[in-house]
């Protein structure tokens, strides 16, 4: 693989895994579907997240909770950190439904209720700068695609593409480049992404060697090995993930 050629390393770095309890306090809809809520409490002192596609573990209640060990036993769920501070912490959910544990919480949970959150417990973090970037995803990869493309230098080579249902799922992500909105309509969550991806060929490469980050529903999986074969990406540098399951609840992602 050309890795020589690259100037850039994704490397693993561990955190302190702490356990936090906080409070829902604000909810605004972003786009139909998809919210961004605000968590808020001091016992985000020292929270930090610093890999773009970190994930953490929120645990939903689904009332009052009397002790720690309480909310620590409740369903939890894997998201990523978008954004926080000394006391607040904001995640976007995906709303795919009445299904699930999460999603419902994040679509109607009543503010002031309580939610757990554990980790990030490591990191992939980028070192050096890569000559390229593919981000590509789902609504799930929206929060790690909008932390990536805020790291991407202005005029180097890169490609955003995002599966949403329609045009106006679409919404507003900073980036360098446009984002390449891909609409699946009311076909099966993936399968335009999946479209995308094997339409890339070696010469649509972004860059010499690129970071590449695709993270959907599990069907991506595959065609996402294949471009990176095609493009001699080396899997150091890419992080090709299911972030959820049709069909399955609670989907744990193999590392
Ligand atoms: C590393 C990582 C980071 C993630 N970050 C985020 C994030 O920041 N924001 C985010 O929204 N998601 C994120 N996800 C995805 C999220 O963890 C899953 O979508 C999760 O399954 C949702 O939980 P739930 O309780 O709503 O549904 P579950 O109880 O897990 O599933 C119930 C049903 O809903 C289906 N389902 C689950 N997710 C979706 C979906 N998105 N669309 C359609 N059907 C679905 C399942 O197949 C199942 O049939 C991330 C996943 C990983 C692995």
């Amino acid at each position: 693989m050309n890795n020589a050629k690259s100037g850039f390393a994704l490397g693993r770095r561990r955190l302190e895994l702490r356990f936090r309890t906080l409070t829902l306090s604000s909810r605004e809809w972003i786009a139909p579907d998809f919210v961004r809520v605000r968590l808020t409490g001091s016992d985000l002192a020292g929270f930090d997240s610093l890999g773009a596609d970190d994930h953490m573990r929120l645990f939903f209640a689904d009332g009052p909770t009397e002790s720690v060990e309480e909310l620590r036993a409740a369903p939890s769920r894997e998201y990523t950190p978008l954004a926080w501070g000394e006391d607040w912490l904001d995640v976007e959910f995906a709303v795919h439904g009445d299904e699930g544990v999460a999603a419902p919480w994040a679509a109607s949970a009543p503010l002031g209720s309580t939610v757990g959150v554990g980790g990030p417990r490591g990191s992939m973090v980028l070192d050096g700068e890569p000559d390229g970037w593919l981000l590509a995803g789902d609504e799930t990869a929206i929060p790690a695609i909008r932390r990536f493309a805020a790291q991407i230098p202005a005029g180097t080579p890169a490609r955003i593409a995002i599966e949403v249902r329609g045009a106006e799922h679409e919404l507003a992500l900073d980036a360098p480049v446009p984002v390449e909105w891909i609409h699946r309509g009311d076909a099966p969550a993936g399968s335009a992404l999946v479209a995308f991806l094997e339409s890339l060929s070696a010469d649509d490469r972004p860059g010499e060697a690129p970071l590449v980050f695709v993270a959907a529903e599990s069907s991506i999986v595959k065609p996402g090995r294949a471009l990176l074969a095609r493009w001699g990406v080396d899997t150091a540098h890419a992080v090709v993930k299911g972030y959820w399951k049709r069909g399955e609840a609670e989907y744990h992602a193999p590392h």
